[in-house]
Formats: C-alpha cells, structure tokens, sequence
C-alpha cells in the first residue's frame, strides 16, 4: 500500500477515529462502572451502620458490659465479609469488630454520632475497596487488550474494503493510459456499481468521446480542405502548362494569365476563409470586439458587389431603418457573414431577379435579413447547408466552396447571434441573423 495512496490514507483515518471513539467509549464506562460500585458500597455501608445503631440502642437498654460485646459480636458477624466497625462511647466504651481492626488500604467508611441517655457514642463502618479495584482492573485489562485487537481486525477490513471499492481506478488507470489519439474510440471500463466512480467513468466516457468527434471533424475538415485545394491549383498548373506547350500570340498568354489569377484568387479567399474557421471555429479569443455599425457594413458589401450584382442584372434593394444602431463585434468578420449572404443570394438569384437586404433593430433584436427570390433550396438541403463544404447540388452551386455558410454560422455563433435560414424551393431564400440585445449599443 502506498502512503499517498487514498486506500492507505482511508484506512489510517478509519483507525484513527475509530481509537478515539473507543478510548472514549472505555473511559465512559470504567468510570461509571466505578462510580456504580463505590455508590452500592455507600449504601451497603449505610445500611448497616443504621441497623448496627438500633440493635445497639435496643440492647444496651438490657444488657451492659461483656455482656453487650459478645451480644454486639454475634450481631457483627452477619456483616458483609470484608466490613469492619468501631463504636466509642463514654467512659472508655469501645467495641471493634473484628478484632484485628480495621484494614490499612483501599477502604470506605461512613461515620455517624448518635445520643444515648445524656451520652453520645461515635459509630464507624467501613469496608474493603479491594474487590471494587479488582473488577476494575480486570475491565481496564479487557479494554487494553481488545481495544487494539478490535482497530486491528477493522484497519484489515477496512484496507480489504477499500481496496475493493477502488479497484476499478487501477483498471481504469491502465485503459485510460493507452488512449491516444489513434484510438479516441476505445471507451473506459465503467464498473456497474452506481456510484462516484461509475458516474466518473461515464463522464470521462462522454468526454472522450466529444474529443473523438471534435477530432473527426476536424481531420475531415483537413482532408476537405487540402481536396478542395487540389481543384484550384490543378486549374492553375493546367493553364500554365498548355500556356507554356508552344508559342502564343500575346492574348492567347493575357487569357491563359487571366484564368490563373482568377483562380488563385479563389483559392486566396479560400485559404482566408479555411484559416479563418480554424482560428476562430472555438472561440472569440484572438478576435478584437469593437463597436460596429451594421448599416455601413451592409452599405459596403453591397457596393463591393455591385459589379456583381450588374453583370446578372439583379437589383439589390436595402432597407436599412436606423443608422445609429451600433453592435459589439468585429467589423472584418460581420464583413465577412454579410458577403456570403449577400453573395449567394447573387449567385443564386435568376437573371433580371431581386434582392433585397434588410437591418432592423426590434424587441431589443438587431436583426439583418437577406431576402432573395431566386433557385431556393430544396427541402433536403436546408438543414446541411450550413455545414463545411456543403453544396446542395454540384451542378447547380455556383463554382463556390461550400464554406460560405459555415463561415457565416461561425461568426454568428461568435457573435451570439442566431442564424437562419428559410426557403422554398423555385421560390427564393431568406437568410436572418438575429443579434441578441446585450450585443445592442445605441451609439451616442
Ligand atoms: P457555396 O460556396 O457553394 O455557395 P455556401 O456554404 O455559401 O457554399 O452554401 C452552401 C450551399 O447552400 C450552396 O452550395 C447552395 O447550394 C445553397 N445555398 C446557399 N445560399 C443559397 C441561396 N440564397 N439560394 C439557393 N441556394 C443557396
């Protein structure tokens, strides 16, 4: 057993209090047992100084001299056996019984004056305590010998005890020390026993395995990203590779150019966007919350998109009630959410269409809605959406990643806020983010 071991550490503390209330308990009862034993004496005592007195008076009355002693003798010798006695009275009168007087140690003794005629006679009884010390010791030595025989069975019992209870900590320490990351999909032995340890287990069991999905996602999120990555660059290498075959004319080699740095400015957003989740997908540390002003927010993306916006022929209503509203964010990341809202509903908005942004502030809710009445989503779709790398159907999705939406839900998350999404599908979408209203500051 090791010293530090909570086993060991049970068991001393179980001896421990276990000594102290058996010591006590001993005490307790040799004492009272003492004061039982010497109380009866002193009422034996009692007893028989007062029939010793009314026999004396009795017959001192009729007899006197030798007489009386041997009258008095006779009496005495039905007292308990260890009691002696001594009556003095006046002119020298003195009678002890026995003979040989009192015994020198370990006694008790009561003493009474009573008159007789004009005279007063002094009456001493005692008796022996031997026996009385006797019982005791033997009690003390009973005590003293089981008192530790007793702590010794216990401490065996209870070293034995705890070390059954705590058995499943060893097993669970040597399962627990061979999961790694490899193998986050063993789970710990959980002892069905209804208790702490069975609870903890479970605990432990359901951590680990949030850590299996937490890692599972995150593996397939880098296998994702380095497969989506793989379509960009092969562009970018194909376009370089058929530029580079033979000569060109100078616009064959502009064409060939355009195409890469289109590309790679995808990829650009894209690494931008994979960084983005991977640094902020847990939490908001690392992201500056400042005060922020949704409206101009809105007002910009828009613009930027404008071109966009023109290129389709889709006109792009804003409905912006108040200025003034102010949030508690970061501005590059609400950057970001309102783009790839804005963005889809672009992209996926027919020809000539509509689309119409909105930022209200109500019920202490600061509301922005991107309202588009494109392609809609179908029904099977809507819950995955937000998903990394989702794309409800590859042949209609835009040529986009499948991160915008992620992304968003990321930062709404970030933000407190909640995301939504509602569509029909040949209908159009609506996409709200609601801001709760301790992120709401009016600015002065
Ligand atoms: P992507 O880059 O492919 O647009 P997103 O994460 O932004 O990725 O969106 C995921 C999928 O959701 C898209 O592929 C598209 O199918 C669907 N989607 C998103 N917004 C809209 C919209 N406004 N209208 C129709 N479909 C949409």
């Amino acid at each position: 057993m090791r010293p530090r071991s909570i086993q060991f550490r049970l068991t001393i503390w179980y001896a421990s209090v276990l000594a102290a209330a058996l010591g006590l308990f001993s005490a307790m009862i040799w004492l009272s047992l003492r004061q039982q034993l010497v109380n009866d004496l002193d009422r034996e005592l009692a007893a028989s100084a007062t029939r010793f007195r009314s026999y004396f008076l009795r017959e001192a009355a009729m007899e006197s001299g030798h007489h009386l002693k041997s009258e008095l003798e006779e009496f005495s010798q039905a007292l308990p056996p260890t009691s002696y006695l001594e009556l003095r009275g006046p002119q020298g009168f003195e009678f002890h019984y026995p003979e040989r007087g009192r015994p020198t140690m370990h006694i008790r003794e009561i003493g009474q004056s009573f008159p007789m005629a004009q005279d007063n006679f002094q009456l001493l009884v005692g008796a022996s305590t031997e026996s009385i010390y006797r019982t005791l010791e033997l009690l003390r030595l009973l005590l003293v010998a089981l008192i530790p025989a007793v702590i010794a069975i216990a401490c065996l019992g209870g070293a034995w005890l705890s070390r059954r209870a705590l058995r499943p900590v060893d097993e669970i320490t040597s399962t627990a020390r061979t999961i790694g990351i490899e193998n986050l999909s063993q789970r710990l032995p959980v002892p069905e026993t209804g208790d702490e340890l069975q609870r903890l287990t479970e605990v432990w069991n359901s951590m680990l395995q949030r850590l299996e999905a937490a890692v599972k996602t995150l593996s397939q999120f880098a296998a994702d990203a380095s497969h989506e990555l793989r379509t960009p660059l092969a562009v970018i290498r194909t376009s370089a590779e058929l530029a580079l075959r033979r000569a060109r004319s100078p616009e064959s080699y502009r064409e060939s150019l355009a195409e890469i740095e289109a590309e790679a400015q995808r990829m650009t957003q894209l690494v931008e966007d994979l960084l983005f989740l991977a640094r902020n997908s847990a939490s908001t540390e690392g992201m500056a919350m400042q005060t922020v002003y949704p409206c101009d927010i809105v007002r910009s993306v828009a613009a930027e998109l404008r071109e966009l916006a023109a290129l389709r022929n889709i006109e792009v209503q804003l409905s912006l009630s108040d200025r003034g509203i102010a949030l508690s964010g970061n501005a590059p990341a609400l950057r970001r959410l309102v783009l790839a809202l804005l963005d889809n509903a672009l992209k996926y908005s027919r020809p000539s269409g509509k689309v119409v942004v909105s930022l209200t502030a109500r019920a202490e809710l600061v509301t922005i809605a991107v309202r588009d009445f494109g392609i809609g989503i179908p029904a099977g779709d809507l819950p995955h959406i937000f998903q990394r790398f989702y794309r409800a159907d590859k042949a209609r999705s835009e040529g986009g990643y499948g991160l915008g939406l992620s992304l968003a839900a990321t930062i709404a998350q970030l933000h407190g806020a909640a995301i939504d999404a509602q569509s029909t599908e040949g209908e159009g979408s609506l996409f709200t983010v609601a801001f709760p209203s301790r992120q709401v500051r009016v600015a002065a």
